[in-house]
């Protein structure tokens, strides 16, 4: 037999980097005028805002490339260790005002636009958010991204670059409504095209086996077809400092043009459409969160993406490292570290043997080892839904040798977990990496912790859970695998560009230090109770609140009382994060006004966020939300003591609107069901007072801010499990509690549907005879905490101390301290400054 040609590992000669020389750059003013002519063709007379927005983003892209470049070539020349943060999803938002603001040129930039009669602001709403996200997941990767450039960390993450990112929301006749997130249209001046760096990638063919020269058995992928990814690169610039790194984003394309059988049959057509069908792969990102449709199309995305990465990890390694041995192979994991996003990107376990294996010839115990000491998993979610599971039949036919590969993996893993705990059937059940039970399929998370050497869940609750639920098994076999990095979020957007007034607030208090070290902001606490500070922090809000007040007012049309209690719940619309809970206490407050109770806090409760497109029930839920805003909003008796408004399609660049102008976080999921959530930590660093449950990192965020200071109620984890496990009876709630009842039945008897008034009766018998995330059960503390917490907004010197006291208490839920604890104790990466930069 012969050997295969790509098989041999090409040493490649280690090349002496050369200094890219880059070109002076001159004041910014002068950029945006070469800008706008050299780049866009445009006179400054005829120029559009969006041309405006073009030269703004060429000339602090100008500031980032030379950093790039070096940052790269520093990396390059010394070789530290590097992570490869793999992610189906990177929810980046917008980049000019982030890329100025770490590049320490936003104010030189804003006044080169003023000196010109342009307005920064005006030409920071012409950029489309890079919405390659669904939510927490994809924002955290793009936080994460943010911090590692900021701390010198040797990284680049690795995505795929849809053509339409997550949908666009409008709301009609109180309905959502999806339409397609062209964000590409007008060009992206962030991204650049690497038609060099292309990889073949696989797909279908079949295994076939046959001995080698020793006789063992080989086997090989053959008769694949192929599409290519290609790079499009994006600069990752981190906060005061010269490092900019990179994030790659994969795009298909068709291996050939067109099928030149077809072409010659007179079948042009054809052809085309299998272009079509080849580069389908990265058009589209899906838009379920905590869910999994089990879609072909779904994990040719996956494959696609993570053996493009891993063929570019490989191919960046062995051209600095030559491969004379077998043994020479041993400093890979001394040089690569990849971290999986979730189960998304797990098939790269598989796809890493694969490599090793059948490209490179290494022997397939030696390749093992490699790879556990090279990968580590980040689980997101407990819910049953949400984990991927593949059927073997798609999986085989898709990636034959991949699922050979795995079944190669589960056997030594369950000889060797059979080893340790002897004539246990049903745990090697559990713990296969091949469902038997469900049709027979492929488990993701399985093979994520068996090929990892660490698994973390994203919040000490969350990885406490994942010990004694989903993963005890693997916790026994494992001893020590099984850790917790709770999230966090970048300083820089979600303060420092989401709210300047309360950075300068605090800048001017504490110095600046705060930025790349969020501890400082500690600093502020004893200002909490000095009545200057209090006032001014107070004034910020006001401020803030009427930015949002005036966005609000454009995209609905509701007028809002800026000195109402503004509480907010944005995020995704999910049966687990109770906006209903939330509707039903919105209800309780409008039945309360009408009967003319005295005292109560005028209010606006906004909510935002999109739901799945074949969620029925959570679009069922904005529609409810949009119906009740109607008859509340319009009530004469309720005048301005209460607001309700739906802020149409939740995105970053709203969110870095809404964040700030919150008094009231609502972080209201049942215990146990919500990971970490970094909503919370965005609202609370943004001084709003949450009210939640004991769930996720809302567990940690009462531990740092302390009891007093936030509004805690509902059942614990624990209390969830026993309600559930007695028998629980939602219809008892109904039927003792006479708030709740006459809430419930104003929704199943269309009161907010008088045009249809059986339209939200489903929702209702749904709660009454199932309520699976114990709604009813938490009605009754809820309420009470709300009420707590309209009563202290009445003392406004003492709601702003506890606010100003959850600012200074934030330290904790930076993503610096997430990056750094997965640095030092998953990684093993230490920060690379790029020297050659500094001037
Ligand atoms: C932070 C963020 C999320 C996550 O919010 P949670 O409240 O943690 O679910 C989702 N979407 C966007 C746009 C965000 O900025």
């Amino acid at each position: 037999m012969k050997t295969p040609a790509e098989t041999k590992a090409k040493p490649k000669k280690t090349v002496k980097a050369k200094s890219i020389a880059i070109p002076k750059l001159g004041p910014i003013q002068q950029a945006l005028k070469n800008h706008l002519i050299f780049s866009s063709f445009k006179t400054s007379e005829a120029a559009t805002p969006r041309d405006w927005y073009d030269a703004a983003s060429y000339s602090v892209r100008d500031h980032v490339v030379e950093r790039w470049v070096q940052t790269a070539e520093s990396y390059y020349r010394d070789d530290p260790k590097r992570v490869y943060y793999l992610s189906l999803e990177f929810l980046i938002g917008r980049m000019l005002s982030n890329a100025a603001l770490n590049l320490g040129i936003n104010e030189e930039l804003r006044e080169g636009m003023d000196a010109l009669g342009r307005s920064l602001e005006n030409a920071i709403e012409f950029e489309t958010d890079a919405a390659l996200g669904n939510g927490g997941l994809g924002r955290l990767a793009a936080c994460f991204l943010d911090s590692m450039a900021t701390m010198d960390i040797p990284a680049a993450g690795y995505g795929i670059r849809y053509e339409y990112g997550m949908f666009r929301q409008s709301i009609e006749n109180g309905q959502q409504i999806e339409n397609p997130d062209n964000w590409l249209r007008y060009g992206n001046i962030w991204e650049f095209q690497r038609p060099e760096a292309t990889y073949n990638i696989k797909f279908h063919g079949h295994v076939v086996k046959y001995p080698n020269d020793q006789g063992e058995e080989i086997q090989h992928w053959v008769d694949a077809e192929h599409v290519i990814a290609m790079a499009y690169d994006v600069p990752v610039p981190g906060y005061g400092t010269d490092t900019v790194n990179n994030l790659r984003l994969w795009s298909a394309k068709a291996a050939r043009e067109f099928d030149l059988r077809h072409f010659n049959d007179g079948n042009y057509e054809k052809a085309v459409e299998e272009r079509n069908a080849t580069e389908n792969i990265s058009k589209v990102l899906y838009p379920n969160d905590t869910s999994v449709l089990g879609k072909e199309l779904r994990l040719k995305q996956q494959y696609f993406f993570v053996s493009a990465s891993i063929q570019d990890i490989l191919r960046r390694f062995l051209s600095t490292h030559e491969m004379k041995t077998q043994d020479d192979w041993k400093i890979l994991p001394e040089k690569i570290a990849i971290q999986l996003n979730d189960t998304h990107p797990s098939v790269g376990v598989a796809e890493m043997m694969y490599q090793l294996v059948d490209v490179y010839q290494l022997p397939w115990s030696f390749a093992w080892e490699l790879v556990v000491k090279i990968f580590a998993y980040t689980n997101h979610t407990l819910m049953p839904e949400a984990l991927e599971t593949w059927t073997v039949d798609l999986f085989g036919r898709l990636l034959p040798r991949h699922l050979e590969i795995i079944y190669q993996i589960n056997h030594e893993f369950l000889h060797m977990v059979n080893h340790h705990f002897p004539g246990d059937a049903e745990l090697l059940q559990r713990v296969s990496i091949i469902d038997e039970n469900n049709g027979r399929r492929v488990r993701m998370a399985h093979l994520a912790v068996v090929g990892s050497h660490t698994v973390n869940g994203v919040a000490a609750l969350h990885s406490e859970l994942l010990k004694s639920t989903l993963f005890a098994d693997f916790d026994r076999i494992f001893p020590g695998k099984l850790t917790n990095v709770t999230n966090g979020i970048t300083p820089r957007r979600w303060l420092n560009q989401a709210n300047p007034g309360l950075t300068a607030l605090i800048e001017k208090a504490i110095g600046s230090g705060f930025k790349k070290d969020l501890t400082q902001i500690k600093k502020i606490t004893p200002l909490a109770d000095d009545a200057d500070f209090r006032k001014a922090f107070a004034q910020v809000k006001l401020a803030n609140k009427q930015r949002l007040a005036a966005k609000i007012e454009a995209k609905t049309g509701v007028k809002l009382n800026v000195n109402s209690l503004f509480d907010v719940q944005i995020k995704r619309i999910h049966e687990y994060k109770r906006q209903l809970l939330n509707v039903l206490h919105v209800i309780t407050l409008y039945n309360r006004i009408r009967r003319g109770e005295k005292g109560i806090t005028p209010r606006t409760v906004i909510f935002g966020g999109k739901a799945a497109p074949g969620y029925w029930m959570a679009k069922h839920i904005i529609r409810l939300i949009n119906d009740v805003a109607t008859i509340v909003n319009e009530d004469i008796a309720v005048g301005d003591s209460l607001k309700v408004v739906f802020y149409p399609n939740y995105e970053v660049s709203a969110a870095e609107i809404l964040f700030p102008g919150s008094d009231l976080s609502e972080q209201i999921s049942t215990a146990g069901t919500e990971a970490s959530g970094t909503g919370n930590m965005k609202m609370a660093l943004n001084g709003a007072l949450t009210i939640g449950t004991l769930d996720g990192a809302n567990v940690e965020i009462k531990e740092e801010v302390g009891d007093e200071n936030i509004f805690i109620f509902g059942l614990t984890t624990p209390q969830v499990a026993e309600v559930k496990a007695s028998g629980y009876q939602p219809r008892d709630y109904y039927n003792s509690n006479p708030e709740l009842k006459q809430v419930l039945d104003m929704i199943a008897d269309g009161y907010f549907s008088i045009d249809e008034p059986g339209r939200y009766k489903v929702i209702v018998d749904n709660l009454l005879n199932n309520d699976q995330y114990l709604l009813l059960a938490d009605y009754a503390s809820y309420i009470e905490a709300q009420d707590r917490v309209g009563k202290l907004y009445q003392k406004q010197e003492d709601w702003t101390r506890m606010a100003i006291l959850n600012v200074a208490n934030m330290a904790k839920f930076s993503s610096d301290r997430a990056i750094n604890d997965y640095a030092k104790e998953i990684w093993h990466v230490t920060p690379h400054a790029n020297a050659k930069a500094k001037k």
